[in-house]
């Protein structure tokens, strides 16, 4: 496959290592070009800061958290700074959205899906959907609620890269953020039934005209096909 130009647009700072970081791992192991939109500069995700904490000072912290996550996948982070938890649908955000997709000229984007649990997440989702013209294709909800894969990405090899990634944003964690993204990624990868898969990542293609065969921008595997098919009332 040709080098792609992966971008993933996502809302908050820790959104893109939670949902999408062991894909976005893989996609530069087999040397595509891969780059990070965070939309929302994050002054409201006080975490377990103290109140004495300014929100232009949590601006910062998040930023420099994001950006020592971004090094660990080889990327500068781009932020577009819109105010956290306030994100709407106006000319200015569409503005900022699209720019930087004139910029970026993807051809695969990742967003958040459009029916995930923050007002921010399903607005950027919508935004990304009014903006792009390359394949999008939506991350898992926060712990999967509601949301049914299309497609699966093995991330058992970039698992501890990716953990390490989502343990940057110590400001929003005041426990390891690793039980919850292993017990999402494991039970993704259960619902694959390969044993070589321990984790894996989920994503729903937004099937528009022209887009349904995107599932080949994916990264790709090499697995070996099996012997034979069993019949499932011989294996239970
Ligand atoms: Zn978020």
């Amino acid at each position: 496959m040709r080098q792609l130009k992966v971008v993933a647009m996502m809302p908050h700072p820790d959104d893109m290592e939670i949902l999408v970081a062991g894909t976005l791992l893989k996609y530069k192991a087999q040397g595509h070009e891969v780059h990070v939109v965070i939309a929302m500069d994050g002054r409201r995700g006080r975490g377990h800061l103290p109140d004495s904490v300014s929100a232009e000072e949590i601006v910062s912290i998040r930023h420099a958290e994001a950006r020592r996550s971004c090094a660990m996948l080889g990327v500068e982070p781009i932020f577009l700074d819109l105010e956290d938890h306030r994100l709407i649908e106006d000319r200015d955000c569409y503005e900022k959205v699209i720019t930087v997709m004139e910029q970026l000229t993807p051809d695969v984007i990742f967003t958040c899906a459009p029916n995930d649990y923050h007002n921010d997440h399903r607005c950027l989702s919508r935004l990304v959907l009014n903006s792009a013209w390359a394949p999008v294709f939506f991350a898992d909800t926060a712990c999967g609620v509601d949301f049914n894969p299309d497609y699966y990405v093995d991330i058992t090899e970039f698992m501890e890269t990716k953990l390490a990634m989502a343990r940057q944003h110590q400001s929003q964690f005041s426990e390891d953020p690793k039980e919850m993204i292993e017990i999402v990624n494991r039970f993704r990868a259960l619902q694959c039934r390969r044993q070589e898969i321990r984790y894996a990542e989920g994503f729903r293609l937004y099937k528009r005209f022209e887009w349904v065969k995107a599932y080949e921008l994916l990264p790709h595997d090499d697995y070996e096909l099996p012997e034979k098919i069993v019949p499932t009332t011989e294996r239970n």
